[in-house]
């Protein structure tokens, strides 16, 4: 809301849960190390993290990614888990192995389907059918097979209920995301999505409990105590691509001194991108500036 109405956004609230010691509240400076707000939480070691939500959301393990990993303008949810946490081990599965996977393991039983947001709006979206064609892509040279076997994969949205309730533990979100990839850049066309879906008999659902059960966090689930936080940074590194379609443009140069609240970069669109505290520029590039205080 800010960004539309030109206010610098330079501040973030986000949530810090799972694996912590102490579930935190916390307003971060934009640009402030991910890391610093899970140290904050009482997180020490080798701990995986997820940013966003549990189904949707980026997973960082690697201990070099999440150090490198700063709090941009969208980020809200910070998900510690255990390394051997079965939504980091499948995060972590090589894209190869996974479709080895999903060619060989899927059972059939299209319960991804039947609880497909997708399907039961009436789109033509069956990811039962996506992995059961996985197993004869190869064979699928014709354009117009290859369209009939995953166009639907343009109707998917990326919720990943597919993944959480699928028993064999397959990745039909990702392999939707593979054969989109396929349509678009191998086979050079694009299906339109289907706008005006029929809705499909109501089915029974999930209840968020069960969900939580589906993906390994009821231990982590309920009413969190939340500690509010507030959490200061001596330097900030400021990505400039924050918005949906393309970085913004630098302004500033090394060794300029800025005011927080500064804009730092524009690309003529949308508010542009700001310094989240004030000190002076040590380091920019096409990518985002370092300020320090
Ligand atoms: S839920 Fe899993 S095993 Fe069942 S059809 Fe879907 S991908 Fe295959
Ligand atoms: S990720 Fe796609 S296929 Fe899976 S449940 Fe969501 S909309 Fe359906």
């Amino acid at each position: 809301m800010n960004a539309l109405e030109e206010t610098p956004v330079t501040e973030r609230y986000l949530t810090v849960l799972g694996a912590v010691q102490k579930p935190l509240f916390l307003k971060v400076p934009v640009g402030a190390r991910l890391s610093a707000c899970i140290k904050a939480a009482g997180v020490i070691g080798d701990a995986a993290l997820i940013v966003g939500g549990p189904m949707r959301g980026r997973v960082l393990s690697a201990q070099s990614a999440i150090e490198a990993a700063v709090v941009t303008r969208r980020t809200e949810t910070l998900i510690v888990l255990p390394q051997n946490h079965p939504l980091i081990e499948k995060a972590r599965l090589p894209m190869d192995a996974a479709m080895k996977r999903a060619r060989s393991v899927c059972e059939q039983c299209r319960l991804c389907t039947e609880f497909c947001p997708r399907y039961r709006l009436g789109q033509n979206m069956r990811p039962n059918l996506i992995m059961r064609n996985l197993r004869r892509e190869k064979e699928l040279s014709e354009t117009e097979a290859y369209r009939e076997a995953f166009g639907d994969a343009v109707n998917c949205c990326f919720c990943g209920l597919c993944d959480a309730v699928c028993p064999m533990g397959l990745q039909p979100r990702r392999m939707n995301a593979y054969c989109l990839g396929g349509l678009k850049k191998n086979r050079g066309f694009m299906l339109p999505r289907q706008m005006q879906p029929v809705p499909r008999e109501k089915l029974g659902g999930l209840d968020t409990k069960r969900l939580e059960n589906r993906l390994g966090l009821s231990e982590y689930g309920g009413f969190h105590d939340f500690t509010y936080g507030e959490l200061t940074a001596a330097e900030v590194s400021i990505p400039f691509l924050q918005q949906a379609h393309r970085p913004a443009q630098p302004l500033k140069h090394v060794g300029d001194v800025v005011e927080k609240g500064e804009r730092i970069a524009t690309d003529g669109f949308c508010a542009g991108i700001h310094a989240s505290i004030g000190g002076t520029i040590t380091k920019i590039s096409a990518n985002g500036a370092v300020i320090k205080a």
